[in-house]
């Protein structure tokens, strides 16, 4: 089935908002066997935005419009709809009155111009939102062709793209449910992860489409199937090659983050873990504690982002700072048993290095970063060579020092 986005706003022709909403559908395309053939961006122009929409049903059979379904005079695209697809536009009484309950509950004053949120093309099925007041649209147009329209917002458009209209698609499709399995890896880049499975890449029924997070490589295994058990049971085979060709890369099949695991492992072993940080400034302490509990593991850690302190707080000794410098694996090594000894855990991870842009040398380039682990069987310490923006070289190294955790508890 061919699937055509097209953005409206005049925000994103001007550059003044980035359409991240396509780039997420365009990815929930490709998991679920929709090819995206085309994508448009159109301003708040009610005679571009016909044409747009024209030329998109004329190519494709599922067009996605996003944004412009608002109550304000620049809101457009129900206009343009119900233009394309030939339909009059009616008030639906239904909708009107969720609307104005929706309004009354929340103490917000009715204007008349809300309305406009309650009308739709006569043939179409309006999608709920449950995190706004503007309702979706699912539009047939003749037997084959849907036109479907989803407000702009990320919050509000993005679940309903899963909850309204994925189910949907699977029900037109005779799929019964679209199911999916997302396996998570870290230690490997992209293109080494494609080579070693790039047949499963190329499978049609499960799809398995890689997505490039920063410093992962996400799997969507994705099948359709009459019910969610006969979908998984397609999904296994397929899991069992992942394990058996990657199997020391994946992390998680299922939704954890990486630091999630990490706490999850530590928490079931009964070990505590502390951190200390120079060039991430407190970034891997960050990001262990987003996740809910992490007290239970997490005992704390410091920053020490000046040689003073890396030797009064973590005990680095003085002749490694004079010798060697700070960036460097034996500072890296002396940071992470100085926390583990001084702030009394099991485990603690240490980040030194030089994220730029200034303050390389020519032995030490920008992005050269030490990160280190001190551990119940002693320590280690990883030398790592970043490329990028003082921010993507910060988020690599906590990167990088989460993964240096978890291979330890994997071969502990
Ligand atoms: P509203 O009811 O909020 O007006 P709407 O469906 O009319 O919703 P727009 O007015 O087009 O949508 O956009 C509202 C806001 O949603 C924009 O200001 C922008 O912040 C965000 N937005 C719109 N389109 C996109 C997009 N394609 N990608 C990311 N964000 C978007
Ligand atoms: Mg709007």
């Amino acid at each position: 089935m061919r699937a055509e986005i097209v953005s409206i706003g005049t925000e994103l022709l001007l550059g003044q908002i980035v359409d991240t909403n396509a780039a997420h559908l365009a990815e929930e395309f490709a998991s679920i066997g929709l090819s995206c053939t085309h994508r448009q961006t159109v301003g708040d122009n009610l005679g571009r935005l016909v044409a747009a929409l024209q030329l998109a049903l004329d190519r494709a059979d599922l067009v996605v419009a996003i944004g412009g379904l608002g109550p304000t005079q620049d809101d457009l695209t129900r206009h343009a709809l119900a233009e394309v697809s030939g339909q009059t536009l009616v008030l639906d009484s239904r909708l009107e009155a969720e609307l104005r309950l929706l309004f009354a509950s929340r103490n917000l004053a009715w204007v008349d111009s809300q309305l406009s949120q309650a009308m739709r093309p006569v043939e179409s099925e309006s999608l709920p939102n449950p995190n706004g007041t503007a309702p979706g649209l699912w539009i047939p147009v003749g037997s084959e062709k849907v036109l479907i329209a989803l407000p702009g917002p990320p919050r509000e458009c993005l679940p309903m793209w899963t909850e309204q209209v994925v189910p949907r698609l699977a029900v037109r499709l005779g799929k019964g449910v679209i199911h999916s399995v997302t396996v998570r890896t870290c230690g490997i880049g992209e293109a080494v992860l494609a080579e070693k499975i790039v047949d499963l890449l190329e499978g049609v029924d499960p799809t398995v489409a890689p997505y490039a997070k920063p410093a992962e490589v996400h799997l969507r295994i994705t099948t359709a199937a009459a019910s969610p058990a006969v979908a998984q049971e397609k999904i296994e085979p397929v899991l069992n090659q992942l394990r058996e060709r990657v199997g020391e890369f994946i992390y998680e099949i299922g939704t954890r983050t990486l630091q999630e695991v990490l706490i999850d492992e530590l928490r079931d072993r009964r070990q505590t873990l502390s951190v200390a940080e120079s060039c991430t400034g407190g970034g891997l302490g960050a990001r262990l504690t987003q996740v809910p509990g992490s007290s239970d593991v997490l005992m704390g850690g410091v920053i020490t982002y000046t040689n003073r302190l890396k030797t009064q707080l973590l005990g680095v000794s003085e002749s490694i700072l004079d010798s060697v410098g700070a960036v460097s694996p034996e500072c890296a090594e002396a940071m992470a048993v100085g926390a583990k000894d001084r702030l009394q855990t099991d485990w603690a991870l240490s980040i030194t290095g030089i994220a730029g842009p200034g303050g390389a040398t020519p032995e030490k380039p920008v992005g050269l970063v030490y990160v280190g682990l001190a551990g119940p069987k002693g320590c280690q310490v990883r030398e790592c060579r970043f490329r990028g923006s003082r921010e993507q070289v910060r988020e690599r190294s906590t990167q990088a020092a989460l993964v240096l955790l978890r291979e330890a508890l994997q071969s502990d």
